[in-house]
C-alpha cells in the first residue's frame, strides 16, 4: 500500500514541476486576476495597491514603489564534470536601496524566474523597513535544480554567478544571503570569489556565512527563532496555550525544519510536514526529532519509512484541520482556490508570499489570523543584519546577545503591527505594510527624486 502510494507521489511530483515551469507560457492569454493569483510580482504590486488605498497614497508614489531599481540577468556557462557545457540563467534584483544597501537571499531552483525575484526583492524592502533596519530590498536566483549538480559543479556555478553580479553587490551596495536551496557553504564561495577579485578578505559582502569566516552564531536558526517569538506573542493575544496547539508545516528546509524542531520541543503536536517530494501525516503527531535526523542527512520525506506515517500531497497538507498552519516553502500556496478549505486559527508565514491577496481577504472574513511573511519570517534578515554589523566592527557577539536582540526587535515590530491592525480593524498584513511603506515613503520624500 505504502509503495503504491509512493510511486504515485513520485509521478505527481514530476508533473507538478512540469506544470510550474510551464506556468508562464507567453502565448497564453491570462486575465489580470489570474496573474495576481499566479505571478508573485503581480501579487506584490496588488499588495502595494491595497496599502496605498488604505493610506491614501498618491499615484506618483504608487508608481515609484511598484518598480524595481535594477534587474540584472546573467548567463552562467559551466563546464560540467562530464566535459559538456551548460548555460544557466541567474538574476539579481534591487527593489529599493533608499534606506540602505540592498539585502536579500539567493535561491537556486529549477523554476525561478525574473518576476519571482522582483517580487521577492520587493518583499525584502518591506521586511527590512518593518524591522526598521537600515537596509533595502534585493533578491537573487539561479534557474537550476541543485540536486542534479555535483559539489564541484555547484561551486563553479556559484563562483561564476558571483563574478557576473560582482558590480552590483558589496557591503555598501547589496548583501546577499541564503534562501531556498542555498546554505552557508555557498555563501563561503561567494565571499571568497568577491574577496579574491578585490584582493582582500571582505566578509561583509554576504551574510549566512560559516562562523569561522565571519558568520554569526544564531544565523542558521534565526528565521525559526523569529517565527517562534512572533507565534508566542500571537498566542498570548488570542489567549491560546502554545503547548497544546496542533501544528501543520509545509516545507522542511532551514525554516520549516527549525520551527518544527522548536515547536516539537515546546510540546506542540506537529501533525504533518512536507518537502518537495510530498508530506507525511499522523493525527497523533510526528516524531520530529527522528525525522530531522533523516532529512539532515540529505534524505527526502518520501523515503522515510521508520514509522508508518500516512503519505499526503503538499496540497492536501494545507487543508488539514489544525490550530497553526505554517507555510514555509514557496509563494502562492494559499490562493482563492483553497482559502475556503484552510482549517486553522493562525497562519504563520514562514515562506515569502505564500498567501495571495484574494486568499487574504477570504481568510480575514473567516476570522483566521494570518501573521504575514514580512513580520513572521523576518528573524532571518534580522540576524543577517547583526552579522553585517559584527563584520563591519570585527567584533562578535555571543548567542544570548543575538537571541535577546532578535526577540526585542521582533516583538517591537509585532506589537506595532498588532496594535495598528486592532485600531484600524484591518488584517495584520495591511497593518505591517502601512508601517513598512510609510518609512519608505518618508525616505523618498526626504531624499527627493534625483535630479
Ligand atoms: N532569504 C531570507 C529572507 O527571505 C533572508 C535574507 C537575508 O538574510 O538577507 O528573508
Amino acid at each position: 500500500m505504502l509503495d503504491n502510494k509512493k510511486v504515485d507521489r513520485k509521478k505527481l511530483a514530476q508533473q507538478e514541476v512540469q506544470v510550474t515551469s510551464n506556468q508562464f507560457n507567453i502565448s497564453e492569454i491570462v486575465t489580470k486576476e489570474r496573474l495576481i493569483e499566479e505571478n508573485p510580482f503581480e501579487m506584490a504590486k496588488k499588495q502595494i495597491d491595497i496599502v496605498a488605498d488604505e493610506m491614501g497614497l498618491d499615484e506618483n508614489l504608487k508608481k515609484f514603489l511598484k518598480r524595481v531599481e535594477r534587474s540584472l540577468i546573467v548567463s552562467i556557462p559551466i563546464k560540467m564534470d562530464d566535459g559538456k557545457l551548460e548555460i544557466f540563467e541567474g538574476y539579481r534584483v534591487h527593489h529599493s536601496t533608499i534606506r540602505g544597501p540592498g539585502k536579500g537571499g539567493i535561491r537556486f531552483a529549477s523554476n525561478v524566474y525574473l518576476d519571482e525575484v522582483k517580487a521577492l526583492a520587493t518583499w525584502m524592502t518591506w521586511k527590512c523597513s518593518l524591522l526598521n533596519l537600515p537596509l533595502g530590498g534585493a533578491k537573487g536566483g539561479i534557474r537550476v535544480d541543485p540536486r542534479k549538480l555535483s559539489k564541484n559543479e555547484l561551486e563553479r556555478l556559484t563562483r561564476r554567478y558571483t563574478s557576473e553580479i560582482i558590480n552590483i553587490i558589496g557591503p555598501n551596495i547589496d548583501i546577499p544571503a541564503p534562501d531556498v536551496n542555498t546554505n552557508s557553504q555557498i555563501m563561503a564561495w561567494i565571499m571568497d570569489t568577491y574577496s579574491m577579485n578585490k584582493g582582500r578578505a571582505i566578509p561583509g559582502v554576504v551574510t549566512g556565512k560559516p562562523i569561522e569566516i565571519g558568520g554569526s552564531v544564531g544565523r542558521e536558526t534565526a528565521t525559526g527563532m523569529g517565527l517562534l517569538y512572533v507565534l508566542e506573542a500571537m498566542c498570548e493575544k488570542l489567549d491560546l496555550d502554545l503547548k497544546s496547539q496542533r501544528v501543520v508545516i509545509q516545507g522542511f528546509g532551514n525554516v520549516g525544519g527549525t520551527i518544527a524542531d522548536l515547536l516539537y520541543k515546546e510540546g506542540c503536536k506537529v501533525l504533518a510536514i512536507s518537502d518537495i517530494t510530498g508530506g507525511i501525516f499522523d493525527s497523533e503527531g510526528l516524531n520530529i526529532g527522528k525525522i530531522l535526523k533523516w532529512t539532515r542527512n540529505g534524505n527526502y520525506l518520501i523515503d522515510y519509512e521508520e514509522e508508518r506515517y500516512e503519505l499526503i500531497t503538499n496540497d492536501d497538507l494545507l487543508e488539514i484541520e489544525c490550530d497553526i498552519l505554517i507555510p514555509a516553502a514557496l509563494e502562492n500556496q494559499i490562493t482563492e482556490a483553497n482559502a475556503k478549505k484552510i482549517n486553522c486559527k493562525i497562519v504563520l508565514e514562514g515562506a515569502n508570499g505564500p498567501t495571495t491577496p484574494n486568499a487574504d481577504k477570504i481568510l480575514f472574513e473567516r476570522g483566521i489570523h494570518v501573521v504575514p511573511d514580512i513580520l513572521a519570517n523576518a528573524g532571518g534578515v534580522c540576524v543577517s543584519y547583526f552579522e553585517y554589523v559584527q563584520d563591519i566592527h570585527a567584533y562578535f557577539w555571543d548567542l544570548s546577545r543575538i537571541n535577546k536582540e532578535l526577540k526585542m526587535i521582533m516583538l517591537k515590530a509585532f506589537e506595532e503591527v498588532y496594535n495598528l491592525s486592532k485600531s484600524k480593524n484591518i488584517n495584520l498584513r495591511t497593518a505591517a505594510y502601512i508601517i513598512a511603506v510609510s518609512r519608505i515613503v518618508k525616505a523618498i520624500e526626504l531624499r527627493g527624486i534625483f535630479p
